[in-house]
């Protein structure tokens, strides 16, 4: 063998394993990632007949898999997560769009929020009584105004502007959310939804809708809508969607706290969502939970409650559809 086979033969090897290391690099980092939840609580195996279990279990599904067609084809992680918070807000079992919860004074007000890690924008709505896709308002709010945050009327008169379906406020009536009104069960229907996603570019993104707290009183806006609190995105960090007792999640700026963490002290995404709920919420009696992805395809969906409806995919086929602990 002369010197330069000899070379060349080195040459080959050495691209052999910088190939299979890149490739097994790969496969641990999952090149898509889909993460939903439909609200923390007390969800239990015996509040839930099966009929209603398979209820819900086949809508978080339904969403995952709408969701992950669109990344696994390259779409953008703000599409998915618009495309996953349309489905459950368009079900009644949700409380998010159509089956949000009553504020005392009888009427569904609606929050969103949605926050791209890429470009760092961001959009919400608050207080919507007219828009069937909250979630769609605060996309129209983040790429097409100059600001962050619409609220009520002026919301409203925007997003038809922008040509989003409007509907009169009695379509997000639903006679479990009435009756619930009726008992006072301020803190009991859980569904709000968020959905986090990192794409094929490597871009997270986050969203939340909800109908807030049952009985709240009208005007109160919770954590989903506000930026950092109840959603946050950054592709230096993660994506964060959170639902609980929202005025704890803004007192403690939820979902920017984790990615704080993870920035300023070189937490994981586990360590970091970990603590925010089960240590420094649960100090506080505050209960809740996150759905968190981060840039290299880690999911975390820690909950201090008794369950939480959650569902997640991967690029590298791992997935689940879960309700209790
Ligand atoms: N975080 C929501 C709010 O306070 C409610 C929930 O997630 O259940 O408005």
């Amino acid at each position: 063998m002369n010197n330069l086979t000899i070379v060349s033969m080195k040459k080959l090897l050495f691209s052999l394993l910088s190939f299979s290391i890149s490739l097994t690099l790969f496969s641990q980092n999952p090149n898509y990632v889909v993460v939903i939840h439909g609200g923390a609580g007390n969800i239990v195996k015996e509040n839930y007949t099966q009929e209603k279990i398979d209820a819900y279990t086949q809508k978080l599904q339904e969403a995952l898999d709408a969701t992950e067609k669109i990344v696994k084809n390259g779409g953008s992680a703000i599409d998915a997560v618009c495309a996953a918070i349309i489905i459950l807000e368009d079900s009644p079992l949700f409380n998010a769009g159509k089956g949000a919860v009553f504020a005392a004074n009888g009427k569904n007000e609606l929050d969103a929020s949605i926050m791209d890690g890429k470009t760092i924008k961001a959009g919400a709505v608050a207080n919507v009584t007219t828009i069937k896709n909250p979630i769609l308002a605060a996309k129209e709010v983040m790429l097409n105004s100059a600001h962050v945050f619409l609220i009520k009327e002026g919301a409203e008169k925007f997003a038809a502007e922008r040509g989003l379906t409007i509907v009169k406020p009695k379509y997000f009536f639903t006679q479990e959310s009435w009756d619930r009104l009726k008992k006072e069960q301020k803190d009991d229907k859980n569904g709000t939804v968020g959905c986090v996603v990192l794409d094929t570019h490597g871009n997270l993104a986050a969203g939340t809708s909800t109908g807030g707290m049952s009985n709240k009183k009208w005007g109160r806006v919770g954590d989903s809508p506000i930026i950092g609190a109840g959603t946050y995105a950054n592709n230096e960090t993660c994506a964060v969607s959170a639902t609980g007792h929202g005025e704890f999640f803004i007192r403690n700026v939820v979902a920017y706290d984790i990615a704080a963490l993870m920035d300023y002290k070189g937490l994981s995404l586990k360590e970091a969502s970990e603590f925010v709920i089960n240590d420094k919420l649960k100090k506080q009696n505050a209960t809740g939970g996150v759905i968190c992805v981060d840039k290299n395809g880690n999911v975390s969906m820690p909950f201090n409650t008794k369950g939480m409806f959650r569902a997640f995919v991967k690029s590298n086929g791992e997935t689940a559809v879960l309700m209790f602990q």
